[in-house]
């Protein structure tokens, strides 16, 4: 089977997505070619196990993210089943692709097999659709919903010059609102919600995070009225995340919310109300205030 993995790029190097993406595609039986937007960090994805060639496009359009002439560009190195992260860049890059390509496109995958038979959630993550395509098409993939591949790979980097056109100037991307950790890159997730009572309490948040490796999220309903970052914001118009571990405190468990969270491979959850619906989710619940059990839990984590 044919398949290009499109790279996914943070900064001066690669997004630890990219290494999923080509995880999956090698679960398919593919020897994918990896294209890399703006040829950062090639080396590194010729590194990766599995990657037959890595095509390096390169371009004045790369110098920030524009997704209608980045799909210009990579669209002439795609080839068979195409596929990019589930990540805000990603998504408009591989919709664009799709459209030019006049193939059908699969957002937001988080299982795959042979044939190739697709599932993914929808409805807020009620419900789970599987799809069989056959041909080309264009898949996104849910970030953490995919084992990464290993490294030991030599593949050969090709370098392609693709100037396009640049339909709309982005004078300036900011990437982060904060120094911290981004959710969507976090393996641990701590979040907090109306039920921590004001903004000023999340430094409770940040020191537990800090001590564990974690990005601090929140819930709509603080990013809403108490101005904390959009980019903390977990859920259905915010971050889908897929981590190893998310902490919910104080946070109800409303749809919206688990839309962007359910995934996640150990929940805990942390309530004064022993009927929130966030226990419903939760693999362990702790019926108690924050104030409580958010210092029992900093006290536990640093003496260990
Ligand atoms: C179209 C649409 C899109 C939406 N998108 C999103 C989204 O992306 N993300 C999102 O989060 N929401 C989203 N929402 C909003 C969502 O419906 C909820 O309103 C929101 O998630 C509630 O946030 P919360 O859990 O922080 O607050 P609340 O629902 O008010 O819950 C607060 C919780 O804190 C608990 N609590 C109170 N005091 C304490 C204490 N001292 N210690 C411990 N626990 C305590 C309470 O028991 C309660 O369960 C969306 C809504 C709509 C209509």
């Amino acid at each position: 089977m044919q398949c290009t993995v499109i790279a996914e790029t943070v900064g001066d190097s690669l997004h630890p997505i990219t290494s999923q993406l080509i995880g999956a595609a090698s679960s398919l039986g593919a020897s994918p070619i990896v294209v890399v937007p703006g040829g950062i960090g090639s080396e590194e994805a010729a590194s990766i196990d599995g990657v037959s060639k890595v095509v390096s496009v390169v371009g004045d359009c790369f110098s920030t993210f524009d997704g209608g002439a980045w799909a210009t560009a990579l669209s002439p190195q795609c080839n068979g089943v195409i596929i990019t992260g589930a990540t805000s860049n990603g998504r408009e890059v591989a919709a664009r692709i799709a459209a030019k390509r006049g193939v059908p496109i699969i957002q937001d995958v988080t299982g795959l097999s042979d044939g190739i038979t697709i599932t993914r959630p929808i409805y807020s993550g009620k419900a789970v659709e599987t799809t069989t395509v056959s041909g080309d098409c264009v898949i996104t993939l849910r970030a953490n919903a995919f084992d990464s591949a290993g490294s030991g790979g030599s593949a050969a980097v090709n370098v392609v010059d693709q100037s396009v056109d640049v339909s709309i100037a982005v004078k300036e991307a900011i990437n982060k609102a904060t120094e911290r950790l981004d959710v969507s890159e976090a393996d641990i997730i701590i979040s907090g919600g109306r039920g921590i009572g004001q903004k000023e309490n999340f430094s409770h948040l940040e020191e537990v995070a800090d001590i564990i490796g974690a990005a601090v999220g929140a819930s709509r309903a603080v990013v809403d009225e108490w101005g904390m970052p959009h980019s903390m914001q977990v859920g259905q118009t915010g971050k889908t995340v897929t981590p190893s571990l998310y902490i919910a405190v104080g946070i109800s468990g409303a749809i919206q919310h688990l839309a962007g969270m359910r995934s996640s491979k150990y929940i805990v959850a942390i309530n004064k109300d022993p009927e929130a619906p966030i226990f419903g989710v939760a693999d362990y619940g702790i019926v108690a205030t924050w104030e409580d059990a958010v210092p029992a839990l900093k006290a536990a984590l640093s003496s260990l």
